[in-house]
């Protein structure tokens, strides 16, 4: 880790639990102070802000990388620096153009810039510009205890990819893309009229290239000239011990490519963790049920606890009452951030016995007895007969 980085609430004022909407306003007004355009005296400064705020604006605004952030932070979980990437990559500010990209944002940056510069568009130029590819969302299933102690795995995705025959030009083999004569490979068309208020100028996207700035005479058979075919791929990555049903991994880079030399879309792997016959689960803790016959219960002893890697053995006190919760300490489940293990709980569970041999019931009997107690002898008698 280079520095430390500032929590993406903080960065835009907000409490955890922020509506989408607070989320939206405090980056609106933020934006609109940060913006480096709006600081010509401090740009650098000015700038930095501006990227760390649209940084936290695109995690907080996506549910999933949201969600994601609460539970791994800035860095992701520990030890998994492969093929994990976390957050830090992030790479908010690339120009205007660059906010663009598929899967980004929903708010429409245009609108604020309109309203703070007084309405210069500036959509007719992102048309062209590099935009980031889509992310790919997978889920993957898992048991109890491969969550439990972290799996390696292999998923099946499907997702647009670069066409290898024309190595995405989109033009037949042989021939390559024109520039388009009717913008002059610009992807706009600027058209001037003369009217009494002077000369008026306005551009718009070139209907001859779809604002590509390019023409395709011969289009690619493979991909049919858009460059891009769908491919199904397996993605082996590892699932870190402790990772809990519903939290998702992000795999940068592994979504789909980007246009116009804008970065890969990221693959979001969410992990979906089975029922396990023995335990539940709440957060790194782990809670059962262990069956105590009635004359432990009464006398204390060794009982056989199930843990996750086999049995523990654990003295009960005399007189355990059922429902009375124990504790193994860091018997539970590995934190996935790597902050200690959670804890084994069970609860006791008296098992009065149903059958009984002659010598037990006699004994029971006698147990009655000696307490005091009336003893129904095993035949079915009326309520005033003893
Ligand atoms: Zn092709
Ligand atoms: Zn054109």
């Amino acid at each position: 880790m280079a520095e430390s980085k500032r929590d993406y609430y903080e960065v835009l004022g907000v409490s955890k639990t922020a509506s989408d909407d607070e989320l939206k306003k405090a980056y609106r007004k933020l934006a609109k102070k940060y913006h480096p355009d709006a600081n010509p005296d401090n740009k650098a400064e000015a700038e930095k802000k501006f990227k760390e705020l649209n940084e936290a604006y695109e995690v907080l605004s996506d549910s999933q990388k949201r969600k994601m952030y609460d539970q791994f932070g800035h860095s992701g979980p520990n030890g998994y620096s492969s093929d994990f990437s976390g957050f830090s990559g992030f790479d908010g500010f690339s120009g205007f153009s660059g906010f663009n990209g598929a899967g980004g944002f929903d708010v429409d940056l245009g609108d604020i810039f309109s309203s703070f510069f007084g309405g210069s568009s500036r959509s007719s130029s992102r048309r062209n510009g590099p935009q980031r590819g889509n992310d790919v969302r997978v889920q993957v299933d898992i048991s109890f205890k491969e969550a439990a102690f972290g799996v390696r795995k292999q998923v099946k995705i499907q997702r647009k990819e670069q066409c290898t025959t024309c190595n995405g030009s989109g033009a037949m083999p042989g021939t390559s893309p024109e520039t388009c004569k009717a913008c002059n490979g610009s992807g706009r068309i600027t058209t001037v009229r003369n009217t009494i208020l002077g000369a008026m100028q306005s551009t718009r996207p070139c209907d001859n290239c779809a604002g590509s700035g390019k023409v395709i005479s011969n289009p690619c058979v493979d991909c049919k000239g858009t460059g891009f075919v769908r491919k199904t791929r397996t993605v082996t990555f590892n699932i870190p011990a402790g990772i809990d049903n519903g939290m998702v991994i992000p795999i940068k880079g592994e979504g789909e490519p980007g246009l116009r030399g804008g970065p890969a879309g990221d693959l979001y792997i969410q992990v979906s963790v089975a029922q396990d016959p023995v335990f539940s689960r709440k957060g790194d803790h782990l809670y059962e049920n262990v069956h105590i016959s009635f004359s432990k219960a009464t006398l204390g002893g060794v009982v056989q606890v199930p843990t996750l890697e086999g049995f523990e053995e654990y003295n009960i006190p005399a007189g355990t009452q059922s429902g009375t919760i124990f504790t193994l300490r860091n018997k539970g489940i590995k934190n996935v951030n790597g902050k200690g293990v959670g804890n084994l709980n069970f609860t006791a569970v008296v098992d009065i016995p149903k059958k009984l041999t002659n010598e037990q019931r006699e004994l029971i009997e006698r147990l009655a007895q000696i307490s005091g107690e009336p003893v129904n002898t095993g035949k079915k008698k009326g309520f005033f007969e003893f």
